[in-house]
């Protein structure tokens, strides 16, 4: 089984990175934060309050959460764009932090992966605790400059909110007890502020043809 795990903080690139990875690569795809951001407008739209753990992790455990092409659908509507909105951005780490979600959505993640023998897989812990049998880890990385910059021209804003937003959730993301957003001891580290995204995805695919290389000779 083939898994490339790329995992960093907001604003690194991961997504448009992840994606012509998988491209590059015929690997499938998976966005493993849409899901958290799933879970959190399903809590929001269920009135819970976000730091009741176990109603949010019973939401978790019964939401329908199907990622197909660029689309998230919850419980069947579409939430491409909802999912995405700036409200999420302020919950979605509190309640990615409880571990009766992480549980239900690491046990979705693994589901996927092996019912699709591989894939390129981006989030946070993919790398450390999703499948950290995966050949081939990617931590992608900026600095805090450069991502709040990045997500400014991609989807507008103040760069001073933004980069305090993207601030406090890599803080509650890296020091969450449950499988904190941190490099996997083995993870290659691609820094990639001076770096165009087409530089990003051929280093990365380079990384990857190296195990490839590997393990045949
Ligand atoms: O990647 P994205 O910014 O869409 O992720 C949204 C949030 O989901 C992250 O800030 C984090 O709180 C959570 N997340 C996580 N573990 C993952 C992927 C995302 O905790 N594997």
């Amino acid at each position: 089984m083939t898994v490339i795990a790329i995992d960093g903080p907001a604003g690194a690139g991961k997504s448009t990175v992840a994606k012509l990875v998988a491209q590059q690569t015929g690997l499938p795809y998976l966005d493993t934060g849409a899901m958290y951001r799933c879970v959190a407008l399903a809590v929001l739209n269920a009135g819970v309050k976000i730091d009741d753990e176990h109603a949010v992790g019973k939401i978790a455990q019964d939401v329908t959460i199907e990622l197909i092409d660029d689309k998230a659908i919850l419980n069947g509507v579409d939430v491409s764009s909802d999912i995405r909105n700036p409200e999420i951005n302020s919950v979605v780490s509190v309640i990615a932090a409880h571990s009766t979600v992480r549980q239900a959505m690491r046990s979705q993640q693994q589901k996927w992966i092996h019912s699709m023998a591989g894939g390129v897989v981006e989030g946070r812990d993919i790398g450390t605790v999703v499948f950290p049998n995966a050949e081939c880890k990617i931590f992608l990385t900026a600095s805090p400059e450069v991502r709040a910059q990045r997500r400014v021209d991609q989807s507008g804003g103040d760069v001073q909110q933004v980069a305090s937003s993207i601030a406090e959730r890599d803080r509650i993301d890296s020091t969450r007890s449950d499988s904190p957003l941190k490099p996997s001891a083995d993870a290659h580290i691609v820094d990639s502020s001076t770096m165009t995204t087409e530089q990003v995805v051929a280093c990365i695919v380079n990384i990857f043809k190296t195990f490839g290389e590997d393990a045949d000779g």
